[in-house]
């Protein structure tokens, strides 16, 4: 008899995931096989269920090369066990804990060379996005070296790392430590916006003041170490923000619209500093000269690197990071999981448990 995997794919765009049972691939070369033990339902799953990102201005762009790599398994948040090696694997060995670094480039091109997969400019192999994921019971990893010893780290917590909590790491890396007195705003406490806020205070220095529409979304960011938790929404927020802080020192949005640009660029003080992570996709219009004038810098961050996340997984274990919420769900709810997601029902992460 064959060993079999079970998988939830994208079969077809915006459809309910497929359930299908394929034979077990064996690893080549330094690859790996892992048996999911969880994998986070993230934000951009939605982006690969619904075939689309919106750039704004009615631009979208196709995701998954327009469909011809469906079906797909989705899932790129992912810890497991290592279930088998291939045959030039050295340091993994069959029974170990790992997460899974999905962001897997090329290999070739500059930024690939320069240890940067995630922007990779070639032929991209991220895992749950070109390649299958984790929304499955087992999943191939081109390369032992993608394996993250996660140590004593809580594994349902932990597979948020490789995405929500990464790009956190990178965006908040990006803007570095900040001096006393100087405010730090978090737009968005969707998953990724909440492990921003557990991981301010270790990497900024200072606990962020978090917008978000949603009081739930709010309260969850107060419990995480936020130091205020705002509605962008209500009459004179921005007002009321500038007045309290003289202008955020740093801002990042993890939300990505217009509006929410708009209310993180324009609480920005002289010399601050707007990262823009969230793709929910907009077009903003910046006054050139107001922009000099100021002295504010925009920059752009997309996941982060496999470095990085190393360095991240180094940080929760010293620093004892608040947990984001989890709520786990079994494998088998992963279409209903990205509709509460959708639906913006979900506080935290949900987990799928194979
Ligand atoms: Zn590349
Ligand atoms: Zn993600």
């Amino acid at each position: 008899m064959t060993a079999m995997l079970r998988c939830y794919q994208v079969a077809e765009f915006g459809q309910p995931l497929v359930a299908a049972d394929k034979p077990l691939p064996v690893p080549e070369g330094r690859g790996v096989l892992v048996k999911v033990a969880h994998c986070g339902v993230c934000h951009s799953d939605l982006h690969i269920w619904e075939g689309f990102f919106d750039l704004g201005g009615g631009k979208r762009v196709v995701a998954a090369s327009n469909g011809a790599l469906l079906p797909l398994t989705p899932g790129h948040e992912i810890v497991g066990v290592v279930a088998a090696t291939g045959p030039e694997a050295r340091a993994a060995k069959t029974g170990q804990r790992r997460l899974v670094f999905p962001w897997i480039g090329c290999g070739t091109c500059p930024p690939c060379r320069d240890g940067n997969e995630h922007l990779c400019g070639g032929a991209q192999k991220s895992i749950g996005i070109f390649a299958d994921g984790g929304y499955a019971t087992h999943l191939l990893v081109p390369d032992e070296r993608y394996l993250v010893d996660i140590g004593d780290l809580d594994p349902a917590l932990a597979c948020t790392y490789a995405c929500s909590g990464l790009t956190a790491y990178s965006a908040l890396k990006k803007i570095g430590h900040l001096q006393d007195g100087h405010d730090l705003l978090i737009v968005g406490a969707g998953g990724v916006g909440l492990n921003a806020v557990a991981l301010a205070k270790a990497m900024t220095g200072v606990a962020p003041i978090v917008a978000d529409l949603d009081p739930a979304k709010r309260e969850a960011a107060m419990q995480l170490g936020a130091r205020d938790a705002i509605d962008p929404r209500a009459e004179g927020a921005q007002k009321a923000l500038m007045k309290a802080t003289g202008g955020v020192m740093a801002a990042v949005d993890f939300a990505g619209t217009e509006a929410s640009f708009g209310f993180a660029y324009g609480s920005l003080r002289k010399g601050g500093h707007l990262v823009s992570v969230g793709l929910l996709g907009g077009v903003a219009t910046i006054s050139i000269g107001l922009h000099v004038m100021k002295g504010v810098r925009f920059s752009g961050s997309y996941v982060g690197s496999l470095a990085e996340l190393k360095e991240m997984i180094a940080l929760a274990q010293t620093a004892a990071l608040p947990a984001l919420p989890i709520s786990h769900r079994p494998l088998a709810e992963a279409t209903a999981s990205l509709a509460a997601l959708k639906a913006g029902q979900v506080i935290g992460r949900i987990v799928l448990d194979a």
